[in-house]
């Protein structure tokens, strides 16, 4: 936490705003538009999870229908997508962002429309803050007219060809989770140029009621709405957001400096236009053996590492949907390693971390 969360929170105490609604969160709202752009609308949400899921919905994703979602991700992107019936197909990643492939994105909307019917949205992802190629996925997006979830909840703060990630996609969605670059312990949001589709998602974040003196529905509902207690974290937090950002790009650029001259050890480094948050730092070690070598070694001295993302194609839960791949997502879950990344780490902590890397590579 910063100076000023605790500020926030007592004043919806005092004021007796203890409510999925209130000055907080309307304030909350207002700090993103500020950030993300004036263009933009928002509605502070429960979580992530529920953005995606209710802007899957707001897109009109029903039974029967096809999502295209990036394959290398957190299960998160892709659950909500079953929620309403619908199916997902699976995208590979290119190596340049380890986000979705616009060659494979293409060649699975061909492929469907040619053997079923047009995919009804695209899912893709902004891992671990890297920006996806925004160009290339609404370059192939507009071609078929198919819209695109922006799935920004590790993004905040990364930016692609200077426009904040969290104003691409059709609808974009961020996190607030306690892991995340900035939190309010668990919630998320829904943005989008759009204000009809923000209005309709707080219509539906709040049970969905009419227009009337009773309670009437013509819709069916969800209880996603952020409180504003939860808010007021959010208030405190967006203040010290850009000194998070670069905290954790210090992070990595102190394992960048002291760990690629092995000649071993990979990292991803920002195409020209892109800029990371770089919430997790992750490195690509030369082999499934060695990753493991060194995530076991760490773990001896208490030091916690982890594998990337294990790919959706790869899930049992997924095992029998459709996947366009071509192995990369595969590669890096083998060989990566996200190393300890976060914003309260000292050079002490970032020094012991590399020694006992180094010492596994000699
Ligand atoms: C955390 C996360 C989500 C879900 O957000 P919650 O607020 O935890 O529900 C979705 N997508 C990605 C890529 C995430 O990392």
């Amino acid at each position: 936490m910063g100076n000023s969360e605790e500020v926030f929170v007592k004043k919806a105490f005092k004021t007796n705003w203890i409510a999925p609604l209130g000055p907080n969160v309307s304030g909350f709202e207002n700090d993103i538009q500020n950030y993300i752009g004036n263009d933009i609308n928002v509605a502070a949400l429960s979580s992530g999870t529920g953005a995606i899921h209710l802007g899957l919905g707001i897109l009109g994703v029903g039974k029967g229908d096809e999502v295209l979602c990036q394959s290398f991700t957190f299960s998160a992107s892709a659950n909500p997508i079953t929620y309403l019936g619908a199916t997902p197909v699976f995208i590979d990643s290119e190596l340049t962002t380890w986000n979705m492939s616009p060659k494979l994105l293409e060649e699975a909307i061909v492929d469907r429309i040619k053997k079923y019917k047009k995919p009804k949205a695209i899912i893709a992802v902004h891992l671990y803050g890297m920006p996806y190629d925004v160009g290339g996925i609404n370059e192939i997006a507009g071609k078929y007219d198919i819209p695109v979830i922006e799935d920004s909840a590790e993004a905040l703060g990364s930016t692609y060809k200077n426009q904040k990630c969290g104003s691409f996609g059709d609808i974009a969605v961020l996190s607030f989770n306690g892991n995340k670059i900035i939190t309010t312990s668990g919630g998320g949001a829904l943005l989008s140029k759009k204000s009809d589709y923000v209005d309709q998602a707080i219509h539906l974040s709040t049970q969905a009621r009419d227009d009337a003196p009773h309670y009437q529905h013509t819709k069916i509902g969800y209880n996603y709405r952020m409180s504003n207690v939860l808010a007021g974290i959010g208030r405190g937090q967006m203040q010290v957001l850009q000194n998070r950002v670069d905290a954790r790009r210090r992070n990595y650029g102190y394992y960048l400096e002291n760990l690629s001259s092995s000649g071993e050890i990979e990292f991803l480094e920002e195409p020209k236009g892109f800029y990371s948050n770089r919430w997790l730092t992750c490195i690509l070690t030369p082999s499934f053996e060695i990753k493991e070598r060194i995530r076991l070694a760490l773990l001896r001295e208490n030091i916690e590492s982890r594998p990337l993302w294990k790919p959706m194609h790869m899930q049992p839960i997924f095992k029998d949907n459709l996947n366009f791949s071509d192995g990369t997502s595969e590669d890096l879950f083998n060989r990566g390693l996200c190393l300890p990344s976060g914003s309260n780490l000292t050079k002490n902590d970032l020094v012991r971390v590399v020694s006992n890397i180094k010492n596994i590579l000699r």
